[in-house]
């Protein structure tokens, strides 16, 4: 009896799951690929379901990620509803929920990240809703229908995004965030205070450096959230946005190395032989920076499509490391903030352009490398910083500064 051909099993039906089964495909992979979804859509666009979903801008059937013939046409057997719940690395299987047993030649964990849960009392009352599906966004939508005032929770890009959303649809908001300012983790102080003002210019309240001590409601329905000093605020609906955990879970239980998430190499290659991690789950290699960390769990689609991009490479025995500039974007109100690199302490900090006007750049250099740039309403600096950052491009701050310098004359 012949046996079936050893098949690619990809855990997870998001951008980086749907990646990799693409690229491996393009490259020539030829074995059977297997895509299990937990939820029980097809793969979907995500950075609308904080936005458009939210505003009623975009429709969700304009959401999917690849066209409805997709994976028939590229033998991808993608099953929907379908969460895997143990891994053996040493028998090559995954076993799902229904008790199904699948073998694999190749694993790929594309699991995906979850948000974190509020810890305080009150936070199972209607009216509270996390921010990551598109099962959750339909729900926020929902409630915004007869919400008026919302508090958001949490300071960091979905929560801001979802603060913007709601108030484009008439919801007054407050945003509290633990942190005393906004965006602490991605931003240095300049671009916290810039986005706090603009926030607020724009009728977002903010509440900083306050925790919730608990939520409060009526008839099980939220209606105020308490902070540490004992302020209540006032509010029909909150939304979380708190940040995400990794979800390791399969990989710990089958021994593989993880810290803060999946750890994998350049080409997604984890401890367990022929099991890839891929996009919000991996903490991935990342090119050789002076003074940047050799790793990171970057949760963006950049890295999710890039991380899979490489890891199908290896699939083929075409190995091409991950090795790009990370970049990332947000929508706020009628800010477009675009992202490249990764800025650390210390950095030359040079600005160009003018704040108040919401349209600037400011980018970062190390030892006089260009490393990192932020920018605002400035989509051509942006796309023109990811060159200059790929190529470590040394270039004079007074240049940058003067906006009568053009820039692309820097990139021959
Ligand atoms: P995301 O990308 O999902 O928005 P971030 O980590 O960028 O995630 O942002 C989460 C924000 O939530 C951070 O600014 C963090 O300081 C804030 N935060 C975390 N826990 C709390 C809390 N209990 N109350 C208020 N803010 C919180």
């Amino acid at each position: 009896m012949t046996r079936a051909a050893p098949a690619l099993v990809i855990v997870g039906a998001s951008y980086a799951g749907t990646q990799l089964a693409a690229s491996a495909r393009e490259l020539g992979f030829d074995a059977p690929i297997v895509m299990l979804g937990e939820e029980p859509h097809a793969p979907y666009q995500r950075p609308p379901l904080s936005k458009g979903v939210l505003t009623g801008k975009t429709a969700v059937d304009a959401l999917a990620l690849r066209g409805a013939d997709f994976f028939d046409a590229q033998g991808i057997d993608l099953r929907l509803g379908q969460r895997a719940t143990a891994l053996d690395p040493a028998a090559r299987t995954v076993t799902l929920a229904d008790g199904t047993t699948l073998d694999y030649g190749w694993l790929a964990l594309a699991t995906g990240a979850r948000c974190r849960p509020l810890q305080v009392p009150g936070s199972t009352l209607a009216g509270v809703f996390n921010l990551r599906t598109l099962d959750d966004a339909l729900r926020v939508s929902d409630a915004l229908a007869t919400a008026t005032r919302a508090c958001v929770i949490g300071g960091g890009f979905i929560g801001l995004e979802v603060a913007s959303a709601l108030a484009a649809r008439g919801a007054a908001v407050t945003v509290v965030e633990s942190q005393p300012r906004l965006l602490a983790r991605s931003f240095p102080p300049a671009m916290s205070t810039y986005l706090a003002d603009a926030h607020r210019q724009r009728d977002v309240e903010l509440v900083l450096g306050h925790g919730v001590r608990a939520l409060h409601g009526a008839s099980g329905q939220v209606r105020q959230v308490e902070l540490d000093d004992g302020r209540r605020i006032e509010c029909d609906m909150v939304v979380l946005g708190i940040g995400v955990q990794p979800n390791v879970e399969l990989a710990r239980q089958a021994g593989i190395a993880c810290d803060n998430g999946i750890l994998a190499d350049a080409l997604g290659r984890t401890s367990a032989p022929d099991v890839i991690a891929i996009g919000d789950v991996a903490n991935m290699a990342l090119a050789a920076c002076p003074g940047a960390p050799a790793r990171a769990r970057l949760e963006s689609i950049q890295a999710a499509n890039d991380g899979a991009r490489a890891a199908a490479s290896a699939l083929v025995g075409r190995p091409q490391p991950f090795e790009g500039v990370p970049w990332f974007w947000s929508d706020q109100h009628q800010l477009k903030l675009q992202m490249a690199g990764l800025p650390m302490p210390g950095d030359e900090v040079v600005a160009r352009g003018d704040m108040r006007a919401d349209r600037f750049s400011l980018f970062y250099l190390r030892e006089g490398a260009l490393v990192a740039s932020h920018s605002v309403n400035r989509p051509a600096e942006h796309m023109l910083s990811r060159k200059l950052i790929a190529r470590r491009a040394r270039i004079d701050p007074r240049q940058l500064r003067d906006e009568s310098f053009d820039l692309k004359t820097l990139h021959g």
